[in-house]
């Protein structure tokens, strides 16, 4: 057999997926379309609940699920399904999964993945506990069975090789997804993980360079941020979790603190300050 040489990972083999529901496109949306997804805008594939004119005439991809505008298990499984079955259908060799409250940085993406041996099967993200999930698994005649797996937290971002995308479908593709997640009564990060390590055996790969903001985000000193892969923010405790590093940009015009991780990244993007530029 002829070993062929496989051509270096670039960013447009990454099928970048981001979740978010309608009363988002304004606010958490638009954030990241004039941040990380400018550069990345034709990879990135928008999974949403209702269609929007002003996103779609920008020439973004944005993808109009039906599945409900909820908060539900149900509801967010849906939404990993059509993003597993758009991967599959896609020439793509990773699908990266974010929410709509993560800043992903690409090169760091990019070098992470290409670590990783071609055509293998890696399930790479931050784990939500420092143990083990425990969940029931309900089986046939109302029996259930205790199970035990490691997931990755989907606040934080994860990537799946194409080659385990694959051997997920069994219980990925279609309706399976939904099915599946309703066996372990679990959301749709939860379901991935009992997929691959449960189903396939195959153990998921723990990343520090993932974040949601389950973690304190202050903890990360600020020249390690532009290393990393995501970033989050949110409220916690009636205060506002990000990361934190010094910019030009006041609380009110950057409480998430992506901005000025963009303008950090990016210094002549026309919205930053000029004195960045050098
Ligand atoms: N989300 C959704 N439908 C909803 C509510 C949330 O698709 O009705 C998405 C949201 O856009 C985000 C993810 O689900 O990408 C997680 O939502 P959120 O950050 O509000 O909650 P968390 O689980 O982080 O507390
Ligand atoms: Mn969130």
């Amino acid at each position: 057999r002829e070993m062929r040489p496989q051509p270096p990972l670039g960013l447009t083999d990454i099928f970048i997926a981001v979740k978010t529901t309608g009363r988002f496109h304004k606010t958490r949306l638009a954030l990241l379309l004039e941040t990380w997804i400018s550069t990345t805008k034709h990879h990135t594939y928008i999974f949403t609940d209702s269609p929007d004119e002003d996103i779609s005439s920008e020439g973004f991809n944005i993808i109009v699920t039906d599945c409900p505008p909820e908060h539900s298990h149900q509801a967010l499984s849906c939404k990993m399904a059509a993003e597993y079955d758009h991967f599959m259908a896609s020439e793509k060799k990773w699908l990266c999964h974010v929410d709509d409250d993560n800043y992903l940085n690409p090169g760091p993406l990019l070098s992470l993945l290409t670590a990783f041996p071609a055509d293998s099967d890696i399930y790479v993200g931050k784990p939500s506990l420092d143990r083990p999930m425990r969940a029931q698994e309900l089986l046939e005649g109302n029996k259930t069975r205790d199970v035990h797996f490691w997931f990755a937290t989907g606040g934080a971002g994860f990537c799946l090789s194409r080659k385990l995308a694959e051997k997920m479908a069994p219980w990925a593709s279609g309706p399976r997804f939904e099915q599946t997640s309703a066996v372990i009564m679990l959301p749709d990060d939860c379901t991935v993980g009992f997929i691959i390590e449960r189903h396939l055996g195959i153990s998921m790969v723990h990343s520090n360079m993932f974040h949601s903001h389950l973690e304190n985000l202050l903890l990360l000193a600020p020249s390690d941020i532009p290393k990393q892969v995501t970033l989050s923010y949110g409220w916690f405790e009636n205060k506002m979790n990000s990361v934190e590093l010094k910019g030009v940009f006041t609380k009110d015009e950057d409480p998430s603190k992506f901005r000025t991780v963009h303008c950090l990244l990016y210094p002549t993007t026309s919205w930053c300050p000029v004195a960045l530029k050098s």
